[in-house]
């Protein structure tokens, strides 16, 4: 059957095609004014700024501006913005005719602002500062490892928080400093780092100003990492050499005496050690023959044998040196 109307379409409800029945549904709009940030496109509605979920922000505010004779609007499908309006794809449920689907124009006018949050950035606004440093005080790619890792996981979290963000970064010759939008965050980057690094953490505050008579803190957090790696040389009354490291503890050897153990964080930062020799020296032997329980070995680039007391299950070993001795582990 024909529609009733325009004797075009297949008829498809009350005799009429959808597009002449919706064409039954009297409805007038209301233009409507929206301002948007043209940085970050945060969208503000009556004086609120919204960061996240902008386009349902958008239908609410939308449904506002449709009146709808007889009937009113039960869900919408479609939303799309241009310059100066809105097309609203929606489906009303009329009183006389059930429902009906309709598409229905709102006139729009879209004003520009930067937001408080981009205010915030270009105005290199902070609240912490992680300054990132290493134990001997000498810059390592490590700190730049660090900071990449911190930039990703600030750029995560401002997903949720708009406020989270990096004002600025500064590389320095003893370190980096990250200036942080929001000091909640350099607590959760202090947990992050301490997770992946033997680091040892300092908090400092200092008064920035006041806002409506209040006191306003600048929160500074230095991290220093530990910057030692398995055959360096640290002092503490005695010689030690670093036998492993990780997050938690470093393994160390007393080198008069051979034996290890094993140091916590708070242990490591209690006791006085200082690093003698970072860069472990590392020398290449063939091994030539092992007799009850000694090896003859030779240098791989020198040729000098030597007798240690020790048996190799290898032809090729790697030594650790210092004055003139060597250690294996
Ligand atoms: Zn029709
Ligand atoms: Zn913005």
């Amino acid at each position: 059957m024909k529609c009733i109307i325009c004797g075009k379409n297949e008829a498809y409800k009350h005799g009429m095609c959808s597009s002449c029945l919706a064409d039954q549904i009297r409805l007038q709009s209301s233009k409507m004014e929206i301002t948007v940030c043209p940085k970050c496109g945060a969208l503000k509605i009556n004086k609120k700024w919204y960061y996240n979920d902008t386009e349902n922000v958008l239908k609410r505010q939308a449904l506002g501006h449709i009146n709808i004779d007889n009937g009113n609007v039960e869900s919408i499908n479609n939303l799309e913005l241009s310059d100066d309006r809105i097309i609203i794809n929606i489906d009303v449920n009329s009183k006389t005719l059930g429902m009906v689907n309709k598409t229905a124009e709102i006139d729009l006018k879209i004003l520009k602002e930067s937001c408080p949050v981009c205010n915030k950035v270009t105005g290199s606004y902070y609240e912490g500062i992680i300054q990132l440093r290493t134990f001997s005080t000498e810059f390592d790619s490590r700190l730049n490892d660090a900071k990449d890792l911190i930039v990703s996981y600030v750029r995560d979290l401002n997903r949720d928080n708009p406020n989270s963000f990096i004002s600025r970064i500064e590389n320095k010759r003893e370190g980096i400093d990250i200036y942080l939008g929001r000091k909640e965050d350099a607590i959760k980057i202090d947990k992050l780092l301490n997770s992946m690094y033997f680091t040892s953490m300092k908090q400092t505050k200092s008064l920035a100003g006041r806002k409506d008579g209040k006191d306003i803190f600048r929160y500074t957090h230095l991290i220093r990492i530990l910057d030692v790696t398995k055959g360096s040389i640290l002092f503490d009354k005695k010689y030690y050499m670093v036998t492993s490291i990780s997050a938690n503890s470093i393994g160390i050897m007393d080198l008069d005496t051979q034996t290890t153990e094993n140091i916590t964080q708070k242990e490591f930062y209690r006791r006085n050690f200082n690093i003698i020799r970072k860069e472990p020296l590392i020398d290449k032997f063939i091994v030539i023959s092992t007799d009850g329980g000694e090896s003859q070995i030779m240098n791989s680039e020198t040729y000098k044998i030597i007798t240690v007391r020790q048996v190799f299950d290898s032809k090729e070993v790697s030594l650790y040196k210092y004055r003139d001795r060597y250690y294996s582990m």
